[in-house]
């Protein structure tokens, strides 16, 4: 899913084997799903692992396409190389942005809201202006929003990128690198730019309970995060025996299926009322 495809050039290039005419169906596609809003956002708790509470939530698209679920791994690299995530990802941010507003004014506890971003929109000129005209048309407080990059931004025009995310954090937007430790320059991107927080890749998770090194290499990334003054969130954590580890560990936020899978707004509200008002 986080493989981005080649450039325009070698797309079109091979625009006639299968694979790629498939492509081509899946752009058309796409364009026709914003305009009929085919999109929803599901919505996914961040709980604390000290006690439980949900601090925070990841706002993940999910496209509703004759009647089947698209997963975003699949759909979202062609949206990437056809530029369709910009006007994507600026629908994502705003509904996002305006559920959470909507919730904060019917009296749910505050909560951040994080928000996956392409590099590819990072990339666009105006995207800083974007994110300030999304925050000013839905009310939503910056220092609420948490914009989760991945660490492919860094391999492209590296100073126009942190110029943009300096202008963010300077508005009081958080920024948090996600899928941390699977990219070529994690450790390096953290020298250039100071991120909020470190998403530990759910590949470190996965088999922390079985294999010591594995907990040895996040709890190293935990102490280097917290040395950073950097908040620690687990992403993918599905059993209590994981969870438990990751407290030991001082991870500071959690995220996965063990508390919950990802849900629509509805579901989402209900499980803020039964659990987030304690
Ligand atoms: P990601 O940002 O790393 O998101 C975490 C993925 O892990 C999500 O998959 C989530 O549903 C899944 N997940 C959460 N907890 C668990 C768990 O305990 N176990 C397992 N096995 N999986 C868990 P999803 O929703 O299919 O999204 C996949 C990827 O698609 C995301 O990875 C992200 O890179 C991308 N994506 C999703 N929504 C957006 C979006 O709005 N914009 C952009 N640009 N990318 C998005
Ligand atoms: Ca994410
Ligand atoms: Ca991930």
């Amino acid at each position: 899913a986080k493989e981005r495809g080649g450039n325009k050039y070698e797309f079109y290039q091979s625009a006639l084997d299968g694979i790629h005419r498939n492509k081509i169906k899946l752009e058309r596609s796409l364009r026709k799903a914003l305009e009929r809003e085919e999109f929803v956002l599901y919505y996914q708790p961040q709980v604390s692992a000290a006690d439980g509470t949900a601090g925070g939530a990841e706002a993940l698209i999910r496209w509703v396409h004759d009647g089947r679920f698209v997963s975003p791994g699949d759909f979202i690299p062609v949206a990437e190389e056809t530029g369709l995530i910009v006007p994507i990802g600026d629908w994502v941010m705003r509904t996002a942005c305006r559920q959470a507003k909507l919730w904060q004014d019917a009296g749910m506890p505050q909560m951040k809201m994080g928000i996956n971003v392409s590099p590819v929109q990072l990339q666009q000129d105006d995207f800083v202006e974007t994110v300030t005209r999304i925050l000013s048309e839905t009310g939503f407080q910056p220092h609420l929003l948490v914009l989760e990059i991945t660490e492919g931004i860094a391999i492209r025009d590296i100073q126009d990128t942190v110029d943009k995310l300096v202008a963010l954090k300077a508005m009081g937007i958080r920024i948090s690198m996600d899928d941390f430790g699977t990219g070529y320059s994690s450790l390096g991107f953290l020298q250039t730019f100071k991120v909020d927080e470190l998403k530990i890749a759910q590949t470190f998770i996965s088999h922390i309970a079985e294999k010591d090194d594995h907990a040895q290499i996040v709890k190293a990334i935990v102490a280097m995060a917290h040395s950073l003054e950097l908040d620690v969130i687990a992403e993918g954590v599905e059993t209590r025996e994981q969870f438990a580890i990751m407290r030991e560990l001082q991870c500071d936020w959690i995220q996965g299926y063990y508390f919950c899978k990802p849900m629509p707004s509805e579901e989402f509200e209900r499980y803020l009322d039964e659990r987030g008002r304690k």
